[in-house]
């Protein structure tokens, strides 16, 4: 690819970790290697914080590269632990900025507890060994595990025994185990509420989308089983489904695609990228979309805010959305990414099951 074709649109990639949260690179280096990659476009979306966006809109300038301030926000919906990412938020927003850090307080309050749990049940574990990772769910659970067995090498705790595989369905038996709600080693964590979630984002300019709503389906389930929940969140202002993802199988981002479109709510697609580290053989860049179709789609929303929002009152209060936000059933479904126009970079793996496991779709 040569070194013109990089400017203008190309492929987008929506989701993106960066050592802002729990990726393995820089800001700077991300956009870097975007550049490398021939993505036309980039969204940086770290768990819970904004601190890596300016550097990133900052690299982006100098490389010529369109970067989107993002952040994915860890949030609760009943039992269920979503993951929703707000695209164009003004990453300098105090209240957005306020409540992240309490979040994230919250994160590192409740992992030393769980930490501290499993200590009394005789367990050895270091909190220092946890808390050096960042706040996401599966990654601290992952991490609690590793470090609980980095102190067991010699395997002299045969309760861990189970577990010492470390990989996906270790930690799924270890969730069981200890660290469900009401389990020896829980400790209840106090998340964002889904609709603040999304509330926070509208406010700051940017626009809702729920991140790989395939993790949260049931063992089996199919993707239409969400079409109550997708409803209810859109109620509350979301505006799309991240249907494509690495950490959906091409049959569940088809599925979650038309569910998404019967909803009238928008379509992306993101990689999840965070590194070697934590997701070897994810690419950046694998799951990308057409840079027009999504992009349009999304300026349109964010741009939407300010006419939903003026008069609104009182920016602290958050609460559910104005109903008649909603797309009216029967509209032409709302933006996003076609089929169609669905990316796949030359010499990728594509979309890949790449959590759940490796080994179902194809890995290398
Ligand atoms: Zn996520
Ligand atoms: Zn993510």
């Amino acid at each position: 690819m040569g070194e013109r074709e990089r400017a203008g649109p190309g492929p987008v990639d929506l989701h993106i970790h960066t050592t802002a949260s729990d990726g393995d690179f820089l800001p700077a280096q991300v956009v870097s290697m975007a550049v490398r990659a021939g993505l036309g476009t980039l969204a940086i979306t770290d768990h819970n914080t904004l601190g890596g966006v300016e550097e990133a809109i900052r690299a982006g300038v100098e490389h010529d590269l369109a970067v989107i301030s993002g952040v994915e926000i860890s949030a609760n919906h009943g039992e269920l632990e979503l993951h929703l990412l707000g695209y164009f938020v003004d990453w300098r927003d105090p209240v957005l900025r306020r409540r992240l850090a309490d979040s994230e307080q919250e994160f590192v309050r409740v992992y030393a507890g769980r930490a501290a749990r499993m200590r009394a049940l005789g367990f050895r574990v270091e909190d220092a060994d946890i808390l050096e990772m960042r706040p996401d769910g599966s990654y601290m659970l992952k991490s609690l595990l590793d470090a609980l067995l980095y102190h067991d090498r010699e395997g002299g705790d045969a309760r861990l025994d189970p577990y010492r595989k470390g990989d996906l369905a270790a930690r799924l038996a270890f969730l069981q185990a200890y660290q469900q709600p009401g389990g020896p080693g829980h400790a209840p964590m106090e998340m964002m509420a889904a609709a603040e979630a999304i509330e926070l984002v509208r406010r700051a300019g940017g626009v809702p989308v729920l991140a790989h709503p395939g993790t949260i389906l049931g063992e089996g389930e199919a993707p239409a089983a969400l079409e109550p929940l997708l409803r209810n969140l859109a109620g509350w202002g979301l505006a799309g489904v991240e249907a494509y993802s690495s950490y959906h199988p091409a049959a569940v981002a088809r599925d979650l695609h038309a569910v998404a479109r019967r909803l009238g709510l928008g379509v992306t697609a993101g990689s999840d990228y965070h590194g070697p580290r934590l997701k070897p053989g994810l690419e950046l860049g694998s799951v990308a979309a057409d840079s027009r179709e999504v992009l349009g789609w999304l300026m349109d929303e964010a741009a939407s805010n300010g006419q939903d929002q003026r008069g609104k009152g009182d920016g602290a209060q958050c609460g559910p959305q104005d109903p008649t936000r909603r797309p009216e059933p029967g509209r032409p479904p709302g933006g996003g990414v076609t089929p169609g126009v669905l990316a796949r970079l030359p010499g990728r793996p594509g979309i890949r099951g790449a959590h759940l496991d490796a080994g179902d779709e194809g890995g290398r």
